[in-house]
């Protein structure tokens, strides 16, 4: 039996709401996963949130909150976005699920067994925003440069994983493409990164951090946040998550053959990660697929900016598919994009309202009014052609969607050109034949935007089997 094309986003972490790079990233998964659906290829679809860790612990804490309530709030509300979003998973996983404590402490002990894991007494500068140890380098006036916080000084016995053992082997898998990274820049980026890696501590003292999964056999402590969270992609690709006990046998989905991730956690997934999954006897995973940050007219958004865009709020004044339909197309797959409430607007206004709904609403008037029967025009083939599948493959969302405007574009002049409503008075054959060419252009239109734009090019399809026109997308 074929595996299942196993595709993941990274999991949220819960010490907040979703924000619109979540967005970002639930969307060009699910684009990809109703992609390979389309083709044919059995996909499984996974994603989640990340809840464990002292970020989130010492959050709740801040808030008053007990720290399980406050992971389900929020879990509550990234539930929320990815039903808005249309997200078609087949997991939504949280890292406190049953199955994936019980694996992750399957996986530890495998990895102990090994001879990967060591006690070492440690000292160095932690980061809570980045949930990281900080090489005093790495520190720009005694602060973590990303967060502008200083580190707390942590004294503690930890378990580390021997991570340098993994370094050849990993530098030989990512530099054949047996790991693919995309895109290829970030593939260099990766090598000197992996240059520079060293063991890492992956547990924390229960006392200063209670909220994780405990380490087997060692009461004292637990799992560090980043090796408790990466698990959960090997979690979902177990088929049967309640059977007892855990073989590898069981993890029929795995290799993941797309890990979607941004480019700030891209290095866990291409170093610690292939090497977790090297010591406990795993294929690494076939690629990672790196996104760019989404920014505000060129500026990064953030909390202390005081510019961040809530997602539910552009999902309510413009819809869902406006949303999906701006990153597809707007934003390079590969590279930070910015986002622009003007290009916004006019993506609604102009290229789904004025270009694609007026077309529809046309055509469609056109036909009933005048009863035109177009039977016997040979319906859509629901094939995808290779110009779509090559530069889906390549994550060329933009290129595609553009192609799919200009058969729009032309469906709207011939529209223009043949003036249907006028011949079906004076040659009616030949407007029957314009108005059966544009019926096809509409049919394949559709089938080509639903991995896309799904609710959209559901309701095209709907109108088009009905011919009852509805306004897709009102004058606001
Ligand atoms: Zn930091």
């Amino acid at each position: 039996m074929e595996k299942d094309f196993y595709i993941t986003t990274a999991i949220a972490y819960v010490n907040n709401r979703p924000h619109i790079g979540h967005a970002y990233e639930f969307i060009l998964a699910d684009i990809f996963a109703r992609y390979k659906r389309l083709l044919g290829t059995p996909v499984f679809f996974n994603t989640g949130v990340d809840e464990h860790g002292q970020k989130v612990w010492q959050k709740a804490l801040s808030e008053g909150q007990d720290v399980r309530k406050y992971a389900d709030l929020n879990t509550g509300f990234f539930k929320e976005l990815t039903k808005e979003l249309a997200i078609s998973y087949d997991r939504f996983i949280r890292t406190t699920d049953k199955d994936h404590i019980k694996t992750a402490q399957w996986f530890w002990q495998r990895v102990k067994a090994k001879g990967d894991l060591y006690l070492k007494d440690y000292e160095g500068y932690y980061c809570v925003g980045c949930e990281e140890f900080k090489e005093e380098e790495d520190l720009t006036d005694g602060k973590c440069p990303i967060h502008n916080l200083q580190p707390e000084k942590v004294a503690e016995k930890n378990w580390f994983f021997r991570l340098s053992r993994y370094k050849k082997q990993l530098r030989l898998l990512i530099k054949e493409n047996i790991i693919e990274i995309v895109p290829a820049h970030r593939k260099q980026e990766l090598l000197n990164l992996l240059e520079k890696a060293q063991d890492v501590s992956v547990s924390r003292s229960k006392k200063r951090v209670p909220w994780g999964i405990p380490v087997p056999g060692d009461e004292d402590q637990v799992m560090y946040v980043w090796f408790d969270a990466l698990l959960n992609y090997l979690t979902a690709a177990r088929k049967n998550p309640r059977s007892l006990s855990i073989k590898k046998s069981d993890f029929e989905r795995w290799p993941a053959d797309l890990q979607i991730i941004g480019k700030d956690i891209f290095r866990f997934h291409a170093i610690l990660w292939q090497a977790m999954l090297l010591s406990a006897g795993f294929s690494p995973s076939r690629k990672i697929f790196v996104h760019g940050f989404i920014t505000l007219r060129g500026e990064k958004m953030s909390k202390t900016l005081g510019n961040v865009i809530d997602p539910f709020n552009l999902i309510k004044t413009r819809g869902v598919t406006t949303l999906r339909y701006y990153f597809a197309r707007y934003i390079p797959t590969t590279e930070d994009g910015d986002f622009l409430p003007e290009l916004f607007d006019k993506a609604y206004e102009s290229d789904l309202a004025n270009d694609l709904g007026n077309l529809l609403q046309r055509f469609l008037v056109l036909v009933t009014k005048n009863d035109v029967n177009l039977s016997g025009f040979i319906g859509r083939e629901e094939r995808l052609p290779d110009w779509y599948i090559e530069k889906m493959e390549n994550f060329q969302f933009a290129e595609v969607l553009s192609e799919i405007w200009k058969i729009i574009g032309e469906a709207n002049r011939l529209f223009n050109k043949e003036r249907p409503w006028e011949k079906l008075k004076t040659d009616p054959p030949k407007a029957r034949q314009t108005l059966g060419i544009i019926y096809r252009f509409l049919l394949d239109i559709s089938f080509f935007l639903s991995p896309f734009l799904p609710s959209l090019s559901q309701e095209i399809d709907q109108q088009l089997k009905t011919f009852q026109p509805k306004i897709l997308f009102p004058k606001t």
